[in-house]
């Protein structure tokens, strides 16, 4: 059986199919991330074709068939195109590395309203606001690990229970997690970061934070941030978006 489903998406990628189609990916509110087809989208004249394209925010109307990998796109309208983000190289840059996340890093047909309203949230800001986009970028990506299942322990030590507030140097390694600086040194450490590292990379959840970042500590973040995914998702090897720009 068919069914009419209007949601909100986000365009996560678009390829041309057949000679006047186009098929699309997105990221919706009421269904996670699906594929979608649009007929005719390659026409000069198709509106829909034009609406949907990469880093808009649109709503859509779609006929939805279960055991259907891709659907049928029959309408959408733009509610955001974020001008702002799509003329600044940096803040194109990450943005596109939120997109890419969703794109690579979610299960299809898998709704997930928390994170959908986390995505609209942080592409607002970086399209409105002057804050850093990599800081921005950084927060969401703390946020995303702990979504889809892979947020850190960051209270207390997972070996000893110690707080990990005070320990001095905090460690960490795919197979324990977060580690305070006496249960490290029998431990195969991958990672270490100095207490103010530490204290930042917290607080990157905290809101209205007082925090303040250099750009190197910031990229330090996520790369630690990046490995931590590559160790648990097998076909991913870092976020190219980020390789790219
Ligand atoms: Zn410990």
């Amino acid at each position: 059986m068919s069914q009419i489903i209007k949601t909100k998406a986000f365009v996560l990628s678009k390829l041309d199919f057949g000679d006047t189609s186009k098929i699309a990916n997105f990221y919706t509110e009421d269904l996670g991330r699906i594929s979608g087809i649009i007929k005719g989208a390659r026409s000069p004249k198709s509106k829909i074709g034009k609406t949907v394209d990469l880093l808009n925010y649109v709503d859509l109307v779609l006929y939805k068939k279960e055991g259907r990998d891709i659907q049928i796109i029959t309408q959408a309208d733009l509610i955001e195109y974020y001008p702002n983000i799509k003329s600044d190289l940096e803040k194109l840059k990450y943005a596109s590395a939120v997109i890419e996340l969703l794109l690579r890093l979610t299960v299809e047909n898998d709704q997930h309203r928390r994170l959908f309203i986390g995505v609209e949230k942080i592409l607002q800001r970086m399209e409105d606001e002057t804050t850093q986009p990599i800081l921005l970028f950084s927060m969401f990506i703390k946020f995303f690990l702990e979504e889809i299942g892979y947020g850190l322990e960051t209270d207390k030590c997972s070996l000893c229970q110690k707080s990990l507030l005070n320990s001095g140097n905090v460690s960490y390694n795919h197979e324990h997690g977060l580690m305070c600086k006496s249960c490290s040194e029998n431990h195969l450490v991958l990672f270490e970061f100095s207490m103010e590292l530490f204290n930042k990379m917290v607080c990157l959840s905290q809101r209205n934070s007082k925090c303040s970042y250099k750009e190197n500590e910031l990229i330090e973040i996520i790369t630690f941030f990046e490995r931590v995914l590559i160790y648990h998702i097998d076909e991913f090897q870092g976020i190219k978006s980020l390789k790219i720009y």
